[in-house]
Parts: structure tokens; sequence; C-alpha cells
């Protein structure tokens, strides 16, 4: 069966990254369908997420493929806000999946690299990122802002489940729940006692939990204790751009946005990197490594792995862009790793 995607390239590096993901995609016998959502239709006609469309995404497309959104003519992203936040909250993907491996011994920062290789199921859809909250006073001395963090326990306890279940798909052994129980009076307990409820159906996986601020810690000092970490938007945002930062950077980093049984979003997790855009030089291996999340996601096991062999071929003979320290273009490395799969 042929799956149906929608692409959706977004602005800067965006295009150029998603082009080369998508010519795989293309061969591998999907159908795809390009949206032009993003900062020059937004400048031009004042449209962001054009009003049907959750709908139309939703009834006639697999899955969607995702580049970057961000312009400096748009310095308050908010188009960005608009597509990407309406994509994730509208269609209700709450789980974020970002796995973080070593793919190459090279890549990694740490002094002692091996064994590097976890995901994180980040909580998508709660937390502090709703824009609720008030500023009184604004933009005098007196200034008083209050952001509203919102944790419902349905909300808490589908995306654990989700990472407990995983766990045992995949043979892993051990999910981690990082939390702020001690500091974060109503939300940490809740996170805490749900996870705790949820660990009791799946007794052959061990559940730990860890203080967010350590696990920080733990990433840098010894990252091989993890294998499934479940945590809150706000703190899986930032441990997984540490988690990035451990194993070669944004250029590698991929991430799935989907809602179990319906429909996915698959992106890199780099934005649109104005200072590089056009100049054909972008680490498209990042939207590879999404492509395979997708494909993944999709059922479709074995090019999922073989995507993933390639960009590993691709870094170990050195069919790099600058920012690994390569001098290969975005469309040579694109065309490298497409002829290591197909
Ligand atoms: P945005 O506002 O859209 O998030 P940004 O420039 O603030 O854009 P990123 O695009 O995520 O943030 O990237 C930060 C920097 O990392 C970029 O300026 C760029 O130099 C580098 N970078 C990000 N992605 C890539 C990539 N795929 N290839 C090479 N360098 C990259």
């Amino acid at each position: 069966m042929s799956h149906k995607i929608a692409v959706i390239p977004g602005d800067g590096i965006g295009p150029e990254v998603i082009t080369e993901g998508a010519k795989l995609l293309e061969s591998l016998d999907f159908k795809l369908t390009y949206f032009d959502w993003g900062a020059e239709k937004f400048l031009q006609e004042g449209i962001g997420l054009p009003q049907d469309a959750l709908e139309m995404l939703e009834k006639n497309f697999d899955a969607i493929y995702f580049g970057a959104l961000g312009d400096p003519r748009i310095p308050d992203m908010a188009h960005g806000r608009e597509i990407l936040l309406g994509l994730r909250t509208g269609l209700d993907l709450y789980v974020n999946f970002r796995p973080i491996m070593l793919l190459h011994p090279t890549l990694g920062v740490l002094s002692k690299n091996q064994g590097i290789d976890f995901v994180v199921f980040r909580e998508n859809t709660q937390d502090c990122y709703l824009g609720r909250g008030e500023t009184k006073h604004a933009g005098t001395q007196k200034e008083v802002t209050i952001d509203e963090s919102m944790h419902s326990y349905a909300g808490v306890e589908r995306i654990i489940k989700q990472a407990f279940e995983h766990a045992q798909n995949t043979g892993r052994k051990s999910v981690h729940l990082g939390h702020k129980a001690n500091a974060i009076k109503f939300g940490g307990p809740l996170w805490l006692r749900v996870f705790r409820e949820v660990a009791k159906s799946y007794p052959d996986i061990q559940a730990k939990e860890q203080h967010i601020d350590l696990m920080a810690l733990e990433f840098v000092r010894a990252p091989e204790q993890f294998e499934v970490i479940v945590t809150s938007n706000l703190f899986g945002d930032i441990l997984t751009d540490l988690g990035a930062g451990l194993v070669g950077g944004l250029g590698l980093a991929a991430s799935g946005n989907w809602h179990p049984g319906k429909i996915g979003l698959f992106e890199p997790v780099h934005g649109s990197a104005p200072d590089i855009a056009g100049q054909n030089k972008a680490n498209p291996m990042a939207a590879f490594l999404s492509a395979a999340l997708l494909l993944d996601f999709l059922g479709q096991k074995e090019p999922a792995q073989a995507t993933q062999n390639a960009v590993k071929q691709a870094i170990t003979q050195g069919i790099c862009t600058p920012d690994l320290g390569g001098q290969k273009t975005t469309q040579e490395v694109g065309s490298f790793i497409r002829n290591q799969i197909l």
C-alpha cells in the first residue's frame, strides 16, 4: 500500500533538507503532497495554518514530513506558533519522541563515548506551552508575569504509558521519569503518582525516578544508564537539546510527534538556520533520520533501519557537511545516503 504523506518544507534550510529526504520517500513509492505553509505565505496572504488544515490532514494523510519554521522578517515567530503549535495541539500529537543515539564515536563530545542509545518521550500538549497566564505592569520595573503550567492526570498517564509500551516492545529494561516533585508543588507530585501507578502494569520494566536537574548531570556523567526517559514538555525540550549536543549536534537530531493510532508529524529538531539558508551546506542527516522515524511509524521497519545505516555510513566515510567537519554539500550528502538505501 502506498502511504500518503503531507510535506511541509517551511522556511530557511527546511526546504533544502526536506527535499533530500522527500526524494527517498518518493522512491519508496510514497505519494507526497506539498504544502507551502510558512513565512512567505504568512507575509503575502496573512495565512499561517489554513482553516480546514487539521481536518484535511487527518482525513487524507498517514503522516506529515515537516522542515522548519523561522524567518528574520517575523521576529516573534507568529507563523511558527500558528502552524507548528497549531498542528501539535490541533492534531493532539501528544507524543514527542526523540532518539539520542551516538551513530559514530567521532561525534561524541564526552571522553567516554560508548553506549549512548536512548529515547525520550516528551509530553507535547501541556505544561507551560499553552500561552496561558498574565502580565501585570507590563514594560515597567514593577512587571510581574505568570505563566500557567497545566498537567492533567489523563495527559500525564497517556505519555507515561507510551514510554512503558515502547520499552516493552523494544526489549528495553528500564524507564526513567525526569521530574521535579521536590520543588514543583502540584504538577510534580502528579507526575510521580501517575508514573508509579502506570509502572505497576509493567512489572518486567524497572521504573526509575530522577530529579530533572540530576538527570541533566547524569546525561553528561553516565548517559549509558538511560534506555527510555519520560518527562514533561518543558523539561523534555531542554533535556533533548542537551542530548543532541552529546551525539553530534542539531544536524543529526530527529524527532517524531504523534498520536498513537492516528497521524504523526516528523521533523528535524533544528530550526530554519537563516545564517546558512540557501547555501547548500545544511546537514540533511536530521531530515533523513526524521524520515526514518516516519517510516518506522508507518511500519516500514526495513527501510527505516536502512536509512539509519546509510547515515552512519556517510559519517564513517566522511561524506558530511561543514557542521560535521566535512566539505560536501546538502545535495551530495543526500545523494550518497539515498544511494546506500535504494
Ligand atoms: P530558528 O529561529 O528557526 O529556530 P535558529 O537559527 O535560531 O533558527 P536553528 O536553526 O535550530 O536555530 O540552529 C542554530 C544554528 O545551528 C544555526 O544557526 C546553524 O548555524 C546551525 N544548524 C542548525 N541546523 C543545522 C543543519 N541542519 N546543518 C548545519 N547547521 C545547522
